[in-house]
């Protein structure tokens, strides 16, 4: 991928969020999907990527059921942050909805397999009416760079070659564009001003995960994994901290095969760096080995989890590593330069 295109590719971005038309915060959404399925997905051997809108129906789902909630007790209204101008945005009533019946878990709310992909359905035809066929039109005029209404086809849309690598290369940036955009977004909409006041932590409350929810995953990991830290084996005497393995910030998801137990200590230590393929080697077997069994204390706890996305998103990780230059965490204060043996675990 020539470094042209790739700059191409960030200023029609850019461009598109200067300039496009946001009512809704939908489209912010759709960006947000098509950065996450470029990781999550497998490109063909022309570099280009078919996403059924199913796809994307799931991400919205995911995106919008944390902000559904009120977001804090308001005199005179419910709370509930808008996202629309106007009418509160349908998905959202939609889920509001759902969340009701699960009582707010997302994970009870797909084991019930018929109500979810009759939800998942009702999302896809708004992903069609609303953002799918407007995203690209900045200034009055359909510019197609991402993918083209002319190859919409079973209801999957195919991404223009080289456009899900860029995704991959530029996740994390085009995902903090898309988040302050949309931040600001809801921030604008009059209705939303008196329920938000001055201080709150309102990106928090739109994209961040509750510490509180973590501790589901630390029960099903010390039953699987055991008492000994992930990284140094040594046994923890604290309370075990539940480590994003790829962390938070180079991907913010909650999935379970992706945390480990650790001590406070390593856990600093590691921060937001990659670990050592040998760490990796371990969480690998790990998974290999122990998923099935994870994923049944998932379930039982009402806990996300994908192995097959959370295997994507290492590889995509590492892949970014090795690609920039990364040092990745051993121990204590030691790291190294990324080196290509995390292909051999993650092949
Ligand atoms: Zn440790």
């Amino acid at each position: 991928m020539s470094a042209a295109t790739e700059v191409q590719f960030l200023r029609n971005i850019q461009r598109l969020l200067d300039e496009g038309d946001f009512v809704a915060t939908y489209k912010f959404a759709l960006l947000q999907a098509l950065a996450d399925l470029s990781v999550e997905g497998a490109p063909d051997s022309e570099g280009s990527l078919v996403v059924p809108l199913d796809r994307f129906a799931e991400k919205f789902i995911e995106y919008y059921w944390p902000q559904v909630v009120p977001f804090r007790p308001t005199s005179g209204s419910d709370g509930i942050l808008q996202q629309n101008t106007g009418q509160q945005a349908a998905i959202l009533k939609e889920l509001l909805q759902l969340r009701v019946t699960f009582g707010g878990k997302i994970q009870l709310a797909r084991q019930d397999v018929r109500l979810w992909q009759q939800t998942v359905r009702k999302v896809a035809s708004v992903v069609r009416e609303m953002p799918l066929w407007k995203l690209q039109v900045v200034a009055g005029k359909p510019e197609e760079f991402l993918y083209r209404q002319a190859d919409f086809k079973n209801g999957a849309i195919t991404l223009v070659p080289g456009v899900s690598s860029h995704f991959r290369s530029f996740h994390g940036l085009v995902l903090r564009l898309v988040r302050g955009r949309w931040l600001e977004r809801v921030r604008t909409v009059k209705s939303n001003q008196s329920i938000i006041g001055a201080e709150a932590d309102l990106e928090g409350f739109l994209f961040g995960t509750g510490r509180k929810a973590l501790d589901g995953f630390r029960d099903v990991l010390r039953e699987v994994d055991g008492l000994n830290c992930f990284y140094c084996d040594r046994q923890i005497n604290a309370v075990p901290e539940v480590d994003h393995f790829i962390s938070w910030s180079r991907y913010p998801i909650d999935l379970g095969h992706n945390f480990v137990l650790a001590h406070p200590a390593c856990n600093n230590g590691k921060r937001d760096f990659l670990a050592d393929p040998r760490h990796l080697q371990r969480w690998s077997d790990r998974n290999r080995q122990a998923g099935t069994m994870l994923a049944s204390g998932f379930d039982a706890a009402a806990l996300p989890h994908d192995l097959i996305r959370s295997f994507a998103i290492a590889r995509w990780a590492y892949a970014q590593g090795e690609e920039t230059g990364a040092h990745t965490w051993m121990a204590g204060d030691q790291f190294l330069k990324l080196d290509e043996r995390w292909r051999t675990v993650l092949q």
